[in-house]
């Protein structure tokens, strides 16, 4: 079992450190900001042994090229916008982190941006902001057909999966979720979870891929409520995958 601890940086970012059992060898997930990753791997007495990176975006990589001084590898999207990459991946590459004994799977997730990839290994989903804890990144760069083309693929992964992602949004993107299914059981039993999350200042996170597959709307756009809620806000019947996660993506952009 991995162990995985969340440093806060920025507003609202995570930079995950990820680490083996009895080993001091630290990979760190999107470091934004070099200072603070760097003080809680001193603190914790955690050598920095590598680097992974989802995106270009600079909250997740502006701390990268100070940490990389260290002479660790950095592991990332094959993207010159990467500061010191040192190992490009493209979808379906495996890559062994040093010192974490766990074997990564990439997968390519264009939408939030074109040249995004997400990490999968040890039963961790490291999904930057391809997928988030209730919601998905915005659709900046790719469009709604390849966006439902790789969260079909991560909706797929083992439900006991957990996510870590890039940002603390799991609150506001459930008052979302609620917005498009206010009959969801599921998920008004997470919205209370997450409150009580929140006002004790806790992370929300990981989740399970199993709790977002009933209560993500972005991964539910073949449910007949989702498809029947989304097709109420368009003002029109909604017909595929794609037409419904568009409406859906940006009803919440304007919410
Ligand atoms: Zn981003």
């Amino acid at each position: 079992m991995l162990e995985i601890t969340p440093v806060p940086i920025l507003a609202d970012n995570y930079t995950w450190v990820i680490r083996a059992p009895n080993n001091d060898a630290a990979i760190v997930v999107d470091p934004g900001d070099a200072q603070p990753v760097a003080r809680a791997l001193k603190g914790a007495g955690f050598n920095l042994a590598g680097i992974l990176v989802t995106h270009h975006h600079h909250d997740h990589i502006d701390g990268v090229a100070a940490l990389a001084s260290e002479g660790v590898p950095v592991f990332g999207p094959d993207d010159e916008r990467i500061p010191a990459l040192t190992h490009p991946l493209r979808a379906g590459e495996r890559f062994d982190p040093p010192g974490l004994g766990t074997t990564f799977e990439v997968f390519e997730t264009p939408g939030h941006t074109l040249e995004h990839i997400v990490f999968y290994g040890g039963g961790v989903l490291l999904a930057g902001d391809a997928l988030f804890a209730g919601g998905c990144g915005r659709m900046f760069e790719g469009n709604a057909p390849q966006m439902v083309g790789y969260l079909a693929e991560l909706r797929d992964l083992p439900p006991t999966t957990k996510l870590y992602c890039g940002h603390e949004y799991t609150a506001a993107n459930l008052a979302f979720a609620q917005a498009v299914e206010p009959n969801n059981a599921h998920l008004q039993k997470r919205i209370e979870t997450v409150a009580a999350q929140r006002s004790n200042g806790s992370t929300t996170l990981p989740s399970t891929l199993g709790e977002e597959r009933e209560t993500n709307p972005f991964l539910r756009w073949d449910e007949p409520p989702v498809v029947d809620q989304a097709s109420q806000h368009a003002g029109r019947a909604l017909q595929t995958p794609a037409e419904v996660f568009a409406v859906l993506r940006d009803w919440k952009d304007h919410f």
